[in-house]
């Protein structure tokens, strides 16, 4: 895309118009006294800068978040609900200013920006009308039938310390905070140094909506300067980024014995079965494999497809991947946009120069587009990719997939699990039943049957996260709240005590309570 010079001032001044303010949203301890830039990728020039905040920034935040908390955990469940029912209607209601903010500091496509709103609103609706649910005390069975009463109580953990990264900016600044706010916490966030503007616009309508400045405070600048700090503050640490930094964080939240969840990278396979459709399988896959430019945990970047619609579905993919239109645009019709970074740029493609040096073949894309702009690289499609190749196991985070061809079901099972990663699959087939019982088969952390990711993503109520070196607990669904809470077990004993009671000698005592034992073990609802 080439910008005349009168367009490119009207957009800057659009830009200023979308930042300004931003920054007062940042805590700091004084005059911040470094700054960081933060750059627009469509171009790769800056579009402003903010406060690369140090350890005492992250002190005076958790001590502001500390006080706001006991505040806020004070107000009932549904009071606190009441504020993300607003905070859904504003992110729909701002929805073309999100995006143009999320676009312009991540350089995604529109299209895939929506995806942002549309699970930002989605989970704060979730959990506004679920949390009383999930986090309502529960009678359980006591000790001794009727002498023992027991309930569990869930207790909000304090404040919470979230590190979050660029590839969804909006997305992974609020969705992950909304369950932790609605259980009583308050939360200190670190968003990703390229992607801060969208955090804070973000953040900005949740006061908007009624929350507490104090019970979500953020600080903006280098994970290698305020992790640590960070970290240390927390009452429970979430984290989502790379797995390499991912071990970084848990092993100093492990100093602390502080509880904390990893959302970390994938090599996620892909397989097509001989029974798909093939026009849906293209179709899927590509937004599968392409959304956001592949910069996306859960995207597929091996795709096995069966060798009696291999040559089918390669040639359809490639068609409907050189059809995509690749390019800088703030309308919804680009299908695929930029990448966020110079190093992002590099990191693709050295994995794909590397590829094609070890004999992999490019089918289509395999190049940078500095035509588009500066990070541009096209939708990639590689087959004869062996272990040689860097790209084969390791996450490339990029518009880069790998087909491979399979015959036998059992071994583009191991085939797919052979991998450190275990974040998502997608299967292709139209008999669900078989679709079910392969995905049961596959060890990653969501299976998505006849979609890339989409799907069990967007499924709120059930568990969202990685196993392997793809993560640590769970987002959505009841685990994604209950991990920001501690569980209280409060058991009142009535009338006799747990033992031998007054003029019982222990030995008759223990003999009566074998023969109990022995019955409980067959009466349902006494085991
Ligand atoms: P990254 O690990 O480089 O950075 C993530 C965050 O960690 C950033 O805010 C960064 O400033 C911070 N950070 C960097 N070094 C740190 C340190 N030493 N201590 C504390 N914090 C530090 O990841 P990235 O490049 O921003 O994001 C891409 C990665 O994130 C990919 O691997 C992707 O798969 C993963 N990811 C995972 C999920 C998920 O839900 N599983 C979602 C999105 C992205």
């Amino acid at each position: 895309m080439t910008v005349s010079e009168s367009a490119a001032e009207a957009e800057l001044e659009v830009e200023a118009e979308l930042l300004a303010g931003l920054e007062s949203g940042v805590t700091t301890a004084g005059a911040p006294e470094e700054r960081f830039d933060v750059e627009a990728p469509f171009r790769g020039t800056k579009i402003g800068d903010l406060p690369a905040c140090g350890p005492d920034d992250v002190e005076v935040a958790f001590e502001r978040a500390r006080q706001g908390q006991e505040a806020w955990e004070r107000r009932s469940v549904a009071e606190r609900a009441e504020v993300f029912k607003r905070y859904h209607d504003l992110v729909i209601e701002n929805c073309e200013e999100l995006l143009d903010i999320v676009q312009l500091e991540s350089g995604k496509a529109r299209r895939h920006a929506y995806e942002e709103v549309l699970d930002v609103a989605m989970t704060a609706r979730h959990y506004a009308y679920r949390a009383e649910d999930y986090l309502e005390s529960e009678e359980r069975e006591g000790a001794l039938p009727g002498l023992t009463e027991t309930e569990v109580h869930h207790h909000p953990v304090g404040v919470v310390g979230m590190i979050t990264p660029w590839n969804y900016p909006l997305s992974l600044a609020v969705s992950d905070a909304i369950p932790a706010l609605l259980a009583g916490n308050s939360v200190v966030i670190k968003p990703a140094e390229q992607t801060s503007y969208t955090a804070l616009k973000a953040i900005e309508l949740l006061r908007e909506a009624g929350l507490p400045r104090d019970v979500f405070r953020v600080v903006t600048g280098h994970g290698k300067v305020i992790g640590e700090p960070l970290v240390a503050e927390s009452d429970f640490v979430c984290f989502t980024g790379s797995t390499e930094t991912g071990r970084i964080v848990a092993s100093q939240a492990g100093e602390h014995l502080t509880k904390c969840s990893m959302e970390l990278g994938g090599k996620n396979p892909g397989i097509v079965c001989d029974d798909a459709d093939v026009d849906r399988a293209v179709e899927g896959l590509i937004r599968g494999c392409f959304t956001n430019a592949g910069q996306l945990c859960i995207s597929i970047e091996r795709l096995y497809v069966h060798e009696d619609v291999y040559g089918q579905f390669v040639e359809a993919f490639v068609d409907a991947i050189e059809g995509l239109h690749v390019g800088a645009g703030y309308d919804h019709d680009v299908d695929v946009g930029s990448l966020i970074s110079e190093e992002q740029l590099e990191k693709v493609t050295d994995h794909v120069e590397e590829a094609k040096a070890q004999g992999a073949t490019v089918l289509t894309g395999g190049t940078a587009r500095p035509d588009l702009g500066p990070y541009f690289y096209e939708p990639t499609v590689l087959t004869d990719v062996d272990e040689s190749m860097t790209l084969c196991a390791n996450e490339t985070f990029g518009p880069v997939v790998a087909v491979y061809e399979w015959s036998d079901e059992d071994d583009v099972i191991e085939r797919a699990n052979d991998s450190d990663y275990g974040l998502n699959a997608s299967i292709w087939t139209e008999d669900h039943e078989r679709g079910r019982e392969m995905a049961t088969q596959i060890e990653t952390g969501t299976v998505n049957v006849n979609e890339g990711y989409a799907a069990a993503w967007a499924s709120l109520d059930a568990p969202m996260g990685g196993m392997k070196n793809s993560g640590i607990g769970r987002r959505h669904g009841d685990e994604g709240i209950m991990k920001y809470t501690e569980s209280q077990t409060v058991s009142v004993q009535k009338h006799l005590g747990m033992t031998n009671p007054p003029g019982v000698p222990h030995w008759l005592y223990a003999k009566l309570m074998n023969k109990t034992l022995k019955i409980q073990r067959h009466i349902p609802g006494m085991r």
